[in-house]
């Protein structure tokens, strides 16, 4: 127990370790109140209960806190708008995820082309039959290879007959993680292997090319 001398008062302070993040009151409003006064919100105390050497002048700001509350600002502003947008029903009815930070930090290496081509798979609008079909580039929406089947994403990644030893070699990186679409299309360690599985088949070589992971200056 530690005696805390005050202008007005004396009063006893005992200290106590608790662990953080556990749903503790105390802990969890203390945690609120010093991410407060690090933002620079310091007018939460009467400054005549502050002790005498907090009183004087300001307490020095976080710049890591700072940082964090413009970046949740400015992402708090930017989803209102987007959500006001005419393009965010029919962008979310597609793919609710294709603007969460999640792909743009997963794509902001890649090139262009690489990423207008995740774009183009996670949007279904890949240039397949069942796609091509749809705006009048193709006459048929079925697979080449198998005339009984559309091809859509589904089909082209995971069943289509036609590519299964460029999936062999994916499934070997993979595993089982080969089978999920939303893996392939959006974990980082995946996407060097769905490259090498689309180069392979060529599929998309008439409208991507071949599909590189490093950036190019005329990209
Ligand atoms: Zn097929």
């Amino acid at each position: 127990m530690q005696k805390i001398a005050n202008d007005n008062e004396d009063f006893d302070v005992t200290v106590h370790w608790v662990p953080g993040h556990a749903n503790i009151h105390g802990n969890e409003e203390a945690d609120k109140q010093a991410k407060k006064a690090a933002e620079g919100c310091q007018n939460n105390s009467p400054r005549t209960r502050l002790p005498h050497y907090l009183r004087l002048g300001s307490l020095p700001l976080s710049i890591s806190a700072l940082k964090q509350a413009h970046h949740q600002s400015t992402h708090a502003r930017w989803s209102r708008i987007w959500s006001k947008s005419p393009r965010y029903a029919r962008t979310h009815s597609i793919d609710p995820n294709i603007l969460k930070h999640s792909f743009i930090k997963l794509t902001q290496s890649f090139p262009k082309r690489l990423t207008g081509l995740l774009m183009c798979l996670r949007t279904h609008h890949a240039p397949l039959n069942l796609h091509l079909n749809r705006i009048g580039k193709s006459l048929t929406a079925s697979c080449p290879h198998c005339p009984r089947t559309e091809e859509n994403v589904h089909h082209y990644l995971l069943t289509c007959p036609q590519y299964r030893q460029e999936r062999h070699t994916l499934v070997r990186a993979l595993g089982r993680k080969a089978t999920s679409i939303p893996y392939l299309l959006t974990h980082s360690e995946a996407t060097p292997h769905l490259v090498q599985y689309i180069n392979a088949t060529g599929r998309m070589k008439t409208t991507f090319g071949e599909i590189t992971m490093l950036p190019k200056r005329a990209d």
